[in-house]
């Protein structure tokens, strides 16, 4: 089939491989109603699980669904699944909750018929040594009143896919999207961090973005380690004069970035810094 070796538990029991698991009728394949979140295992750690576990409850809320499993029960879930692979894999964790059915008018979701599942599989992650280079995108993040933004939905991707996809048409790795006030809100899947004269900064979360939880992790990391982390409206011209630039998100944890536009940078040392602090946390 193409797909890394994947395990995924669905009413009670593990399938190897990528079970169906929704028919044509299914209210989330044809409406979009389906959150999901994603954590890692890598070198034996599972970092925040709890905070993904709770985050995937808290996105099923936000879309009107019914969360049906306990956080410390999709814990345990994540350790029988990754018991299944070799130790030396890098996965990805992905709990998902969907309705099934259909409620008032066909157009709202059935929260009683919301159902889970956890989808586990093998994805290396990029290396110590990896960088991106980013664009500007001519597309934007929806606001709070546009689209439920504080869930992890899988109905906001699509934006952040064109948001992709234009800049890998224009060569770049990455997308910086704004926010409808045109100012810098995150990448496509990944939140994004500056620094300048030995300060970080970052955007504040206004409600157009997803606060990522490693980069409120890698935030606490840094200011405990005595950085100034300043999270405020940041615009795109500060990020072309930024000394440096990198990326928050479970997949990659910390990345460093190496072009903005035309401008060549130097991973830095507070990137480097933030990986090493998250990487001390995951193993403490
Ligand atoms: N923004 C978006 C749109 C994302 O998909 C992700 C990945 N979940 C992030 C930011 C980073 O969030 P986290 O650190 O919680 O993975």
């Amino acid at each position: 089939s193409g797909w890394s070796e994947t395990w995924t538990w669905i009413d009670g029991t593990w399938h190897e491989g990528n079970p169906p698991m929704m028919g044509p009728r299914s209210h989330a394949a044809w409406l979009g109603s389906s959150v999901f979140d994603g954590a890692r295992f890598f070198e034996g750690v599972m970092p925040d699980l709890d905070l993904h576990c709770q985050r995937v409850n808290d996105s099923a809320v936000a879309l009107g669904l019914k969360p049906t499993m306990q956080v410390g029960e999709m814990m345990e879930l994540c350790s029988d699944a990754t018991a299944k692979f070799s130790p030396d894999k890098q996965l990805y964790i992905k709990p998902m909750y969907w309705a099934e059915a259909d409620g008032p008018g066909v157009i709202a979701a059935d929260p009683d018929s919301t159902r889970f599942c956890m989808c586990v599989f093998d994805a290396p992650m990029s290396g110590k040594g990896a960088a991106n280079s980013i664009t500007l995108s001519s597309f934007r993040r929806p606001t709070m009143e546009c689209m439920p933004v504080n869930a992890k939905a899988g109905c906001l991707y699509p934006n952040n896919a064109r948001a992709m996809v234009e800049a890998k048409g224009k060569g770049f790795d990455n997308a910086v999207v704004c926010d409808m006030l045109g100012n810098v809100a995150e990448l496509t899947s990944a939140n994004i961090f500056m620094a300048k004269a030995g300060e970080v900064h970052t955007p504040v979360p206004n409600g157009t973005f997803l606060n990522g939880i490693t980069r409120q992790r890698v935030i606490k990391l840094l200011r405990d380690a005595g950085y100034n982390v300043h999270e405020r409206t940041l615009g795109f011209d500060e990020f072309l004069e930024a000394d440096e630039i990198f990326s928050t998100g479970n997949y990659n944890k910390v990345v460093p970035v190496n072009r903005i536009e035309t401008r060549d940078l130097q991973p830095g040392p507070i990137a480097s810094k933030a990986r090493e602090l998250y990487w001390e946390f995951s193993h403490a």
